[in-house]
């Protein structure tokens, strides 16, 4: 496919509910091939509605909206074979063995059975599903769906894999092993697109992201050249022993400081100076830091300096 047709194009897509409420009010937004993009959102912000129009479940007001060159209103077979989705919600037989499900949705997209076994197969292996092959879906941990939903999302083998929240309910280590899943299938030429509430998890995968708030695409961009607008990061400092000379501790230009409790600083440090500047300050006072974290994750931090609060 010409490398130069987004993955996603979306022009002036509005969407009112019945009843009235208009959840996306003129949204453009285009994601290139082969970037991993978040799109990110607080509550009701407009995320799945955009996701439902993508994938056809949602019928959309007004807008145009093309999957790898596919406009979704005139040729949505082509379109969607491009695209597959792993939707919120468990939405499966869970009676059916884990293999059927995935070998049903390939004949879907008509994929031949015989093709479809074998990538079922591949998809199992590469998901550590392969032991619960012939399990009912039901029995498996919630960790464990949400891959076969991934599995059953690529088994025609789409351009474009969208997420929704694909690591709601999953333990730390699954997740981080999805999370190595998904940076692999990007290495290799796939799209990814998601939706996440943990910014954590977009500043660690997505190098492109776009907030959304009350259904308007208020930032999108380079995750690092976004985190660029922040002025300053505040981290919370553990000193190895309590600080007894808190009467001497001042505030140097640059930063802000505080403390939290006799032996734990948050000291928040503006764009111009270094977190070394602040360990020299600390260290001339007789203060030794023994550790040091974010007091909040950077996305986070622009996240809350963005959305607008209620
Ligand atoms: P997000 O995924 O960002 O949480 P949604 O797209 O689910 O946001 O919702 C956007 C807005 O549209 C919210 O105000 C929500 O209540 C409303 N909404 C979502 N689905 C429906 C629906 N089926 N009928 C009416 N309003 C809806």
């Amino acid at each position: 496919m010409n490398e130069s047709i987004p993955a996603i194009h979306i022009q002036q897509l509005t969407k009112t509910y019945d009843g009235g409420l208009t959840a996306l009010k003129g949204i453009n937004l285009s994601v290139k091939q082969g970037e991993f993009f978040a799109l990110l959102g607080p509550n009701g912000a407009g995320k799945s509605t955009t996701i439902g129009i993508l994938c056809s479940l949602v019928n959309k007001t007004s807008g145009s909206v093309s999957i790898c060159g596919h406009n979704i209103d005139t040729d949505w077979s082509r379109a969607k074979t491009c695209l597959g989705v792993v939707p919120q919600e468990f939405n499966f037989n869970i009676f059916e063995p884990c293999w059927q499900i995935v070998v049903n949705q390939a004949g879907y997209y008509g994929v031949p059975r015989d093709i479809a076994l074998k990538r079922v197969d591949i998809l199992f292996e590469q998901l550590g599903l392969s032991e619960k092959r012939n399990e009912q879906a039901k029995n498996l941990s919630g960790g464990l769906k949400r891959r076969l939903m991934i599995a059953r999302a690529l088994v025609h083998d789409p351009k474009v894999l969208i997420l929704d929240e694909p690591t709601a309910g999953v333990d730390i280590s699954l997740r981080r092993s999805m999370w190595q899943f998904l940076q692999e299938r990007n290495a290799q030429g796939m799209t990814i697109i998601l939706t996440t509430h943990y910014l954590e998890e977009a500043e660690a995968l997505c190098k492109e992201v776009a907030i959304i708030d009350h259904g308007k695409i208020i930032t999108r961009g380079n995750t690092q050249d976004l985190l660029q607008q922040l002025n300053a990061e505040t981290f919370i400092l553990y000193c190895t022993e309590a600080i007894t000379n808190r009467d001497n501790l001042r505030t140097p230009d640059g930063f802000v400081l505080s403390q939290l409790d006799e032996s734990c600083l948050e000291v928040e440090i503006d764009k111009n100076h270094t977190l070394t500047d602040l360990i020299t300050y600390l260290q001339s006072q007789g203060i030794t830091v023994g550790r040091i974290r974010n007091k909040a994750n950077r996305l986070e931090e622009l996240f809350l300096k963005l959305v607008a609060h209620d």
